[in-house]
């Protein structure tokens, strides 16, 4: 099967298997081929970056309560589901009570 389909975008007839499939239309197959579809996201994404963003950052705000306990409920669920994560954890934990430690130390050696 090496049928060509056009595609409008970039003038070029390309082999089918270019073309994403597209339920929507006829022969099943978007009207653009694959390169021209993915710039074109590329694009949307592009000038709607700013909206979108804008539009997480007003839902975060709105639900800043409920996000901060997904984000809770997932790391609790992690880290009860993960021995590997808990000790992770725990290393972490301690570095970072040594690097105190250590700061604290050199701050009374300055002073
Ligand atoms: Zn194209």
């Amino acid at each position: 099967m090496n049928a060509l389909k056009h595609c409008p975008r970039c003038k070029t007839d390309s082999p089918t298997s270019e073309f994403h499939r597209d339920a929507s239309t006829a022969d099943g197959l978007s009207t653009y081929c694959a390169t021209c579809r993915n710039a074109m996201n590329r694009e949307w994404y592009a000038q709607h970056a700013d909206a979108r963003n804008e539009q997480i950052e007003r839902w975060k705000t709105q639900h800043a309560d409920e996000v901060r306990e997904a984000d809770a409920a997932r790391k609790r669920a992690a880290y009860a589901a993960s021995a590997e994560f808990r000790e992770v954890i725990r290393q972490r934990n301690a570095e970072q009570y040594r690097r105190r430690k250590q700061a604290a130390a050199a701050q009374g050696e300055q002073s």
